[in-house]
């Protein structure tokens, strides 16, 4: 458990973008795949069991939802992309949500990307990190699920992976929100982003 959180509460859910909280905090978001593990990871950072939803099956739910840290700083859960079989009204309003979040808030300090160890990252996954480049986001991946990776293998996964992902991204930080291997060295990296 990272001890560096001591105390998170969730704070709100924002459908719109006129909801967003401005009160002048630090952000930071999280945006993955769903079923990446965002949710697990998420409440391993915040030193809580269950306030980040799990779930277990992918779900639409549309809203950007804010967790107070430290009473310092927000973390915010984005909602997960790349459902199959999402109806085209999801697709666009997640886009339109989110995209106007990213593009739009003064106090977003740095995106964590989820990526699954195992998997290579795909076009979709990409595609978001050229665009938060493209609109001058500060990024970190983390590659999530270590604990199904024997360490043998992981410096050839971590290899393979490293291939594919765009030059810019220079932040990768492996972690297991299962076991919590690699959670508070990733506490660390985000608290310096908005000290
Ligand atoms: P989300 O959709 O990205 O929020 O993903 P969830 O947090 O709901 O996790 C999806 C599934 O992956 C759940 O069954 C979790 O228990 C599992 N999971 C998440 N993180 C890890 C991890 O680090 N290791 C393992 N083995 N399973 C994980």
């Amino acid at each position: 458990m990272s001890s560096l959180v001591h105390t998170s509460e969730f704070c709100k859910s924002v459908f719109d973008l006129g909801q967003l909280p401005g009160d002048g905090l630090p952000e930071i978001a999280f945006a993955g795949r769903s079923n990446v593990g965002k949710s697990s990871l998420m409440n391993r950072l915040l030193n809580r069991r269950n306030l980040v939803k799990v779930s277990s099956r992918p779900g639409f739910t549309q809203s950007l939802n804010f967790f107070l840290v430290n009473g310092r700083v927000y973390f915010v859960d984005l909602p997960g992309y790349g459902f199959a079989r999402a109806p085209k009204h999801v697709i666009r309003q997640w886009h339109r949500l989110v995209d106007g979040y990213l593009e739009g808030s003064e106090y977003l300090r740095a995106v964590v990307c989820i990526l699954d160890i195992r998997r290579r990252p795909d076009p979709l996954d990409l595609d978001l990190l050229e665009y938060l480049n493209s609109i001058g986001r500060s990024i970190c991946v983390v590659l999530n699920k270590a604990d199904k990776i024997s360490q043998p293998k992981r410096k050839a996964r971590l290899k393979e992976i490293g291939q594919v992902l765009p030059a810019f991204v220079s932040d990768i930080v492996v972690v297991s929100a299962k076991t919590g291997e690699g959670v508070p060295g990733l506490c660390s990296t985000l608290f310096s982003r908005v000290d």
